[in-house]
């Protein structure tokens, strides 16, 4: 019987986390450690391994593809627009909730400061992390968009923006250059690419059980159920959030402008959310979303194969939801009363934030330190949340993966590039041997 692989991956998940569960119950947490845990650092350093080809081999595909520069200008344009639109809407709506809710209040003394001390030296790393950056000029995201050796940039993942300026820049000089002499390169490329796409479906073989370890680890390894429960009115702000977008904001776009349906956005896009949710990383799980979106959903590769990576770095609605709520959930728990102008600031370096966190486990925590430092909220209160961080994480992760995934849709639609692809849902996963 074949399955789909979304389910695979689910059944995965859901084996992963329950054995997770049983293991720290039994108190084999070192066995997981040892034994288990491995399997998926395996599966995602596969997964990021992958990375940095894709994006240059597809995003010089993609430009090349386009055959005329002002057609890129006008993409690039529309792209980058919609993704601050949809950044902006996100944190809205995510200080609407919490300021409704006020989850903040209801932390009590006794908790705030038994969380604070649990936690300080972990929030003491991140505060760390992020000062490094707050030192510098307020231009110097842009300074570092800029590499200084395109190697070293290609060499860490971190880096995934310098990759993307680089690459744009070769793919406008292959724009420009004499077409007879493009065309060996452009031919060159498209088969690297077309390698690169079937070392993806060889890699999601794993997926299943990659995704098992990766739960299993992380179930076994959680801190205790009392924890989340202080935490439970808060994380539920974040998940309500994160649930208006996927569920309501994301469709209806797509329903109302692209016209495609939910049903099948949802069935053909579930095998990126759940490896997002899974590991926790856009840029990890970019191989997939662009498989998906180009292969499942008919968005043309001249589209995707720009409109994607740019997402999946700089486009986080998720995270910006994330750090809106979490910067007034700690100003609430130390009673700190923001206003309208207070609350505009969080708007927008919640935005510039999310913007430059590293699409990788844990980044959006590190920069909310910079949108609290923006409106004088003590970082130290990094401290109450931290406990909640990774479920939030996998969660603001599947918000970002589905975010990129629906403007590359309407960016599609909007330049008449969206077909109707086989839906060969059933079954990529057996692709490879029946081939
Ligand atoms: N993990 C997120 C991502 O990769 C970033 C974050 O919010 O920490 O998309």
């Amino acid at each position: 019987m074949k399955i789909a692989l979304h389910w695979k991956i689910l059944i995965g998940m859901a084996l992963g986390a329950v054995f997770g569960y049983a293991a720290s119950q039994a108190g084999w947490t070192t066995f997981v450690d040892n034994w288990v845990a491995p399997f998926g650092k395996i599966f995602i350093n596969l997964l990021k391994l992958i990375a940095v080809p894709l994006i240059i081999f597809s995003l010089i595909k993609g430009i090349a593809d386009l055959k005329d520069i002002r057609k890129f200008s006008k993409m690039g344009g529309k792209t980058i627009g919609l993704y601050i639109l949809s950044t902006i809407l996100a944190i809205t709506v995510g200080l609407l909730i919490v300021n409704t809710v006020q989850p903040g209040k209801k932390i009590t003394e006794e908790t705030r400061s038994s969380l604070m001390k649990d936690y300080e030296s972990d929030a003491i790393k991140k505060i760390d992390a992020a000062s490094a950056r707050k030192q510098t000029s307020p231009l110097q995201p842009l300074v570092d968009i800029v590499p200084d050796n395109f190697i070293a940039a290609a060499g860490n993942n971190r880096n995934m923006l310098q990759v993307i300026f680089f690459v744009i820049l070769f793919g406008i000089g292959l724009l420009l250059i004499d077409p007879a002499k493009a065309e060996p390169v452009k031919r060159l490329v498209e088969g690297m690419n077309d390698v690169i796409l079937k070392i993806i479906d060889i890699i999601m073989l794993m997926a299943p059980y990659g995704v098992f370890a990766l739960l299993a680890d992380l179930v076994a390894n959680a801190p205790t159920a009392d924890l989340f429960a202080a935490l439970g009115l808060y994380a539920l702000c974040v998940v309500i959030g994160l649930a208006i977008m996927i569920f309501v904001v994301y469709p209806l776009v797509i329903r109302s402008y692209v016209g495609m349906g939910i049903g099948r956005f949802f069935r053909e896009i579930s095998p990126a959310q759940l490896l997002a949710f899974s590991t926790s990383s856009s840029a990890a799980t970019l191989p997939v979303t662009m498989e998906r979106v180009t292969e499942h959903l008919g968005v043309d590769d001249e589209v995707s194969s720009f409109v994607l990576p740019v997402g999946a770095t700089i486009n986080m609605d998720g995270t910006s939801l994330y750090q809106g709520v979490a910067a007034v959930f700690i100003a609430q728990a130390f009673g700190m009363d923001l206003g309208l102008g207070d609350q505009l600031t969080i708007l927008a370096t919640a935005l510039l934030a999310s913007i430059g966190s590293a699409a990788v486990p844990g980044a959006g925590m590190v920069m909310l330190v910079i949108v609290l430092g923006a409106v004088g909220i003590p970082e130290g209160g990094l401290a109450l949340i931290f406990a909640m961080d990774r479920p939030l994480d996998m969660m603001r992760t599947v918000t970002n993966v589905t975010g990129d995934a629906t403007v590359s849709l309407v960016v599609a639609k909007s330049e008449d590039k969206l077909g109707n692809p086989q839906p060969n849902e059933l079954d990529d996963f057996y692709q490879i041997t029946s081939e």
